[in-house]
């Protein structure tokens, strides 16, 4: 997801502290299946779906989120996107994961990035009022409104403010950073500084050399050093460089996709679709039997994808085709993913890239705040849980996700 450098702004108030706290349970609810704050319902089910895979394996994964920088805890703004109710912003705050997995104690992985956490957060347009707008209760998962919740949630009674219930978290990802915080530079340089300076009394101690010769040297190493470290960051740049060259591709055609998407639908949000998909296809990969689920209309998953335990978005979603039929699209995308694996007695890290394939309807806009987990059956109004079932349990009329949302349709490995 690209951001307008020119429109980075702090994040402050209730939207830092709610990006804050999001980010403080993420860890809990991926290892212990604890609630996660402030998170729409298709988040806190896909995080419960991968938890439930983890113990299934007998896994347990440690999620060590923390800070790279000084300023710990703020959040900047990238880009935006909106519709008549509401309005979404992508935010970033430097953030590094340590992973560690463990059966039966043992540690089996672990590893660390050094990432930038992206949340997208999306609240109430100023001055709209989306009363009647479906939303589902954060206590216990009722479908009811925004007006509704207000007053109390008819299934358990908890009466909402309008803060508990915007903004919310609608999505999440890490993403390596090239980049370095001034922190990391310095302890960086620090290594650098007393391997050169080592190097330099070995040899001042092989030439026999005389005090003086100690003293220039340490003087010189702190130059030499930053020579070498800067000479070390550039090869480190140009490999990073060469192993992501396959996503190069996809920058350019995030403008054609984009152009092209506006004439079928307007309102087309590419920050949104990109969300969508990653979500879209983490919540197959991590689901027990994807068949069940209300967006999938796809062919049985290769069984490899049940092997996943941890699926972060690596930052490129490439459009492959568009192809218009009627009053649908379809669009198959290339997507770009850094795995974790748990196969067997191993848990392994590999690079993949996954062909998913959407589709929806173009002649209704997309409801950005539509919840795959919880919907209004549209011939009778019941409410239920689509993530049980398809078809409307008080009418059985057979609902269809297309015309609130993007479906996938077809999920492989590329
Ligand atoms: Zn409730
Ligand atoms: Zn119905």
């Amino acid at each position: 997801m690209g951001y307008n450098l020119f429109n980075v702004k702090e994040v402050s108030g209730v939207f830092n502290s709610k990006l804050n706290d999001f980010r403080a349970s993420l860890g809990s609810a991926v290892c212990k299946g604890k609630n996660i704050t402030f998170a729409d319902n298709d988040i806190t089910y896909m995080l419960k779906l991968q938890h439930e895979r983890l113990s299934k394996k007998g896994l347990e994964l440690d999620y060590d989120i923390y800070s790279r920088d000084d300023n710990k805890n703020k959040f900047m703004t990238g880009s935006n996107w909106r519709d008549t109710h509401y309005e979404s912003t992508v935010c970033f705050n430097q953030s590094g994961i340590k992973r560690k997995v463990r059966k039966d104690g043992k540690i089996k992985y672990k590893d660390d990035h050094k990432s930038v956490l992206y949340e997208t957060i999306t609240d109430v347009v100023t001055g709209t009022h989306p009363d009647n707008d479906p939303i589902c209760c954060p206590n216990c998962g009722a479908l009811s409104t925004v007006a509704g919740l207000q007053n109390g949630c008819s299934h358990c009674r908890t009466k909402f403010q309008m803060d508990d219930l915007f903004p919310k978290v609608t999505s999440y990802y890490f993403l390596d950073s090239p980049g370095m915080t001034k922190e990391e530079f310095r302890s960086g340089y620090l290594i650098s500084y007393t391997i050169t300076l080592i190097a330099m009394f070995i040899l001042c101690l092989v030439l026999r050399k005389g005090i003086g010769s100690y003293i220039v040297s340490a003087i010189a190493s702190i130059v030499l050093a930053y020579i070498l470290y800067a000479y070390f960051l550039l090869m480190k740049l140009i490999v990073g460089a060469i192993s992501s060259a396959g996503k190069m591709g996809t920058a350019g055609s995030r403008r054609k996709f984009e152009t092209r998407m506006k004439k079928i639908s307007p309102e087309f949000s590419y920050e949104y679709f990109t969300s969508k998909t990653l979500s879209l296809i983490k919540t197959a990969v991590f689901s027990e039997n994807e068949k069940d689920l209300l967006f999938y209309e796809g062919e049985k998953l290769d069984p490899k994808m049940k092997d996943i335990i941890d699926l972060n978005y690596g930052g490129a979603l490439g459009c492959e085709s568009i192809h218009e039929d009627g009053d649908f699209v379809t669009v198959v995308t290339k997507a770009y993913f850094d795995v974790l694996y748990a196969g067997g007695d191993k848990v392994f890290f590999k690079k993949q890239v996954f062909s998913a394939t959407l589709k929806r309807r173009t002649d209704i806009p997309v409801n950005f705040n539509f919840s795959m987990t919880k919907i209004a059956c549209p011939s009778c109004g019941a409410s239920f849980d689509a993530t049980k079932n398809k078809n409307c349990p008080y009418c059985g009329n057979k609902y269809e996700i297309t015309t609130d949302d993007w479906a996938l349709v077809e999920l492989k490995y590329n």
